[in-house]
C-alpha cells in the first residue's frame, strides 16, 4: 500500500505537507493523480503565506481541497510557551512529545534577524562543556518538526501578512542536536529555508553547525550549499578530546579537510568557514592556544567566532576571564584572522539552551527567574552571527 493509500484507509494518519520538499510534494500530488505544479502552489501558501487551512487555498480546485483535507494537513509543532526579552531576544519552548520540550532562539541585532534552530531532542555527542549533550539523546527531529521552528517564528513575527515584517533574515543550526546526525530532515528543513517558493533565505544566510561528523559532512555538498561553521573549540587533538568526545573518531586535521572540500565544491569563490571556538577558563585560553590554533589555520580560508563558555550546574568548567578573551582575540588578529566574540544575549529569558528545556516542569522556579533583571542583559556588538550560548 503507498503512503498515499494507507493515508486515505480510514483513521490512518494524514501526510503532514509542512515539511516535505519540493520533490516529496510533486511525488505526492503525482500519486493524487495531480500535476506536479501543484507542489508549488502548495509550497507558496504553506511557507510564504502562513496558510496551513486546505480551505483557505483558493487556486486551488474545492474538489482537490477536500480531497488534501482527507489525506493530508499542514501542522506544526506546539509552542508551549514564548518569552521575550527586554534586548528582542525571543524564545520558543516547542513540545515534541514524550514530556520533551525543544528550543528555538531569535536573536535580532541592526537589521538582521537571525532564528537558532534545533535539530534533535537532546544529543549523543556528549561535549563536556555542553548541557544539552548533558541529557543525552532522545530522538531526531522530523524535517515538519524542523522547518516549523521557522513557520512558528515568522508566524508569531507576522511575516507572512502581504506587507509584514521580514524578521527572520538568517538561520543557524545551532540550537540543540548535531545537525549532520539527522541528515536528511535537516536537509530537507534548510532546502525549504533557502527555496524561492518558501522563506528565499540566501545559501550565506542558513549556517549547519557541526562538531565534526566528518563522514556525513563529506556528503553535504552533494545536496545543499548552505554556510558552514565548525565547532573546534581547541588547537589540538589532545585538548579537542577532553571536550568533543568524537575528536577521538574524527582527529582534527580530518575535520578541517573535510570543512575544506565542502568550501571549495561551492561554486562562488571567497567563501569561509565560520570556526566556533569556546573558551574555557585556563583549559584552551592561553596566549599558546592563541598561537597554535593561529597556525593550524594558517590556510585555512576561515572566521573565528569566540564563544566564552557558558557554565552550569553538571560541568566543572569556568567562563573566560575578559582579560583572557580579549587576549586571545588579539593575537588571532595580530595574525590577520577575523576574530570577533559572540556575546551573551537573552539572559533574563534564559535564551542559554538546553537548561530551560530540562526545566520545563519547573514552573515556579521558571516564573520567578522570569523576572527581567535589565542589569544583568549584556547588550551585543558583535558583528558575527549572533547566536546565543547553547548550554
Ligand atoms: N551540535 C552542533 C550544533 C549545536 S551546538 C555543534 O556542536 O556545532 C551550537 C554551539 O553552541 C556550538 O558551537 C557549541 O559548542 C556551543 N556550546 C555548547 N555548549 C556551550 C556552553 N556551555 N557555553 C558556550 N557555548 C556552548
Ligand atoms: Fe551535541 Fe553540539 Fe552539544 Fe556537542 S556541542 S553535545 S555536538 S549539541
Amino acid at each position: 500500500m503507498s503512503e498515499l493509500d494507507s493515508a486515505a484507509s480510514v483513521g490512518a494518519q494524514k501526510t503532514n505537507l509542512l515539511g516535505l520538499s519540493q520533490e516529496k510534494l510533486e511525488a505526492f500530488f503525482t500519486a493524487l493523480g495531480e500535476k506536479r505544479f501543484r507542489a508549488a502552489q502548495i509550497m507558496k501558501w504553506i511557507h510564504q503565506l502562513g496558510v496551513s487551512d486546505f480551505a483557505e487555498m483558493t487556486n486551488i480546485s474545492k474538489a482537490l481541497r477536500e480531497k488534501l483535507g482527507d489525506v493530508a494537513e499542514v501542522k506544526a509543532p506546539e509552542v508551549v510557551q514564548q518569552l521575550d526579552s527586554v534586548d528582542g531576544t525571543r524564545k520558543f519552548l516547542i513540545k515534541v512529545g514524550g514530556g520533551n520540550v525543544i528550543e528555538t532562539v531569535y536573536i535580532p541585532e541592526g537589521d538582521r534577524g537571525t532564528l537558532c534552530v534545533s535539530s534533535q531532542v537532546g544529543c549523543s555527542l556528549d561535549c563536556s562543556f555542553c548541557a544539552t549533550g548533558k541529557q543525552g539523546f532522545n530522538r531526531d527531529l522530523r524535517s515538519d518538526e524542523i522547518i516549523g521552528q521557522v513557520w512558528l517564528a515568522a508566524k508569531s513575527f507576522g511575516q507572512f501578512a502581504p506587507d509584514g515584517p521580514r524578521k527572520i533574515t538568517n538561520v543557524v543550526m545551532m540550537g540543540m542536536g548535531e545537525p549532520l546526525l539527522n541528515f536528511d530532515n535537516v536537509v530537507d528543513a534548510m532546502n525549504l529555508m533557502m527555496h524561492d517558493n518558501c522563506y528565499g533565505i540566501s545559501k550565506r544566510r542558513v549556517t549547519l553547525s557541526t562538531s565534526g561528523v566528518v563522514p556525513a559532512l563529506d556528503k553535504l555538498s552533494e545536496v545543499t550549499d548552505v554556510s558552514l561553521a565548525i565547532s573546534l573549540h581547541a588547537p589540538n587533538d589532545e585538548i579537542r578530546d577532553e571536550l568533543v568526545p568524537l575528536n577521538r573518531k574524527y582527529p582534527i586535521a580530518r575535520l578541517l579537510e573535510s570543512a575544506q572540500n565542502y568550501i571549495s565544491a561551492m561554486p562562488d569563490a571567497h567563501r569561509k568557514i565560520t570556526i566556533e571556538y569556546t573558551l574555557i577558563d585556563q583549559l584552551n585560553d592561553r596566549p599558546e592556544h592563541a598561537e597554535q590554533l593561529a597556525a593550524l589555520l594558517q590556510d585555512v580560508p576561515v572566521k573565528i567566532n569566540l564563544i566564552p563558555f557558558n557554565p552550569f550546574s553538571l560541568s566543572n568548567y569556568k567562563r573566560v576571564s575578559n582579560n583572557a578573551l580579549r587576549r586571545f582575540q588579539q593575537i588571532l588578529i595580530d595574525r590577520g584572522f577575523t576574530a570577533t566574540i559572540r556575546t551573551t544575549r537573552g539572559e533574563d529569558i534564559d535564551a542559554a539552551c538546553g537548561q530551560l528545556a530540562g526545566q520545563v516542569k519547573d514552573r515556579t522556579r521558571r516564573s520567578e527567574r522570569y523576572k527581567i533583571d535589565a542589569a544583568a542583559f549584556v547588550k551585543s556588538n558583535s558583528d558575527e552571527i549572533p547566536v546565543r550560548l547553547i548550554n
